[in-house]
């Protein structure tokens, strides 16, 4: 049985008070949603203090957006795995599209906060995805494998058995597009089938998750799909009734 995973990506959103009173909201309602579901919260840096001390006591964790790629030293205003594995955090997203779009991170970059992130025992929530122009010219396929050779296959076994996969279409993010469960479905069983591989038997137990305009609306219909096994929530995670409303979409 693979982990049912919904984690928010407050991205650039929420001032530290307001993110504490947003994880304080979550952390009140979570018993609504079956305990099976695994929700992560993942605030900008400079909540995650305040984030973590809401979240005590809970069964909802903590993640960070990102990480630098070196361990310490001179690199102005950067921030290592290990200062954020050290406020509580358990995991780290990697590879957003946004940050390969605006800060230019490659898959050299990644390789090297992936290094960092399992130095200091935090799991990968590793995204992949391809933008308009590429689904249009039915690349997607193409572009996702690249993404998950040029890293995720550098990995050990040991590493891959702690590891989650998003899957995020670029077009889908932020725009009010939704993949349809049937297109999310198609791409997660292709991401599974690259990843088994090289990984074997071991790509059945990786969590992989849609993200992209999920929404309480939708994500019934998109998490019932046999290898989507939850989603990475951008927007609708700024909202603790929408975000746990979300976590209501398992049906299995
Ligand atoms: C995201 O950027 O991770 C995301 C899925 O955003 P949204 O849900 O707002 O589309």
């Amino acid at each position: 049985m693979r982990k049912k995973i919904v984690a928010g990506n407050w991205k650039m959103n929420t001032l530290p008070s307001e993110g504490a009173e947003l994880a304080k909201n979550v952390v009140a309602n979570r018993q609504e949603v079956c305990s099976c579901v695994n929700f992560i919260v993942c605030p900008p840096f400079t909540h995650l203090s305040m984030v973590a001390e809401q979240l005590k006591g809970s069964d909802v964790a903590l993640g960070a957006q990102d990480c630098a790629t070196e361990t310490k030293g001179a690199y102005t205003g950067e921030i290592s795995a290990q200062m954020i594995a050290e406020l509580g955090c358990k995991y780290v997203i990697l590879g957003h599209s946004e940050r390969r779009q605006y800060y230019g991170e490659t898959s050299e970059t990644l390789n090297k906060k992936m290094a960092q992130a399992y130095a200091n025992n935090l799991t990968p929530i590793y995204c992949v995805g391809e933008n308009l122009e590429e689904r249009e010219a039915e690349k997607h396929f193409d572009v996702v494998k690249a993404q998950l050779e040029e890293v995720i296959f550098n990995l050990t076994e040991e590493q891959f058995a702690n590891l989650v996969i998003a899957y995020e279409p670029v077009w889908a993010i932020g725009t009010g597009k939704t993949a349809t469960a049937d297109q999310a479905q198609e791409i997660h069983a292709y991401i599974r089938k690259v990843l088994a591989e090289k990984f074997g038997a071991a790509a059945q137990e990786c969590p992989i998750l849609y993200g992209g305009s999920c929404k309480p609306a939708n994500a019934a219909e998109i998490f019932a799909k046999e290898d989507v096994d939850g989603g990475l929530i951008g927007g609708a995670a700024l909202k603790a009734e929408d975000f746990l409303a979300i976590g209501k979409g398992f049906a299995k």
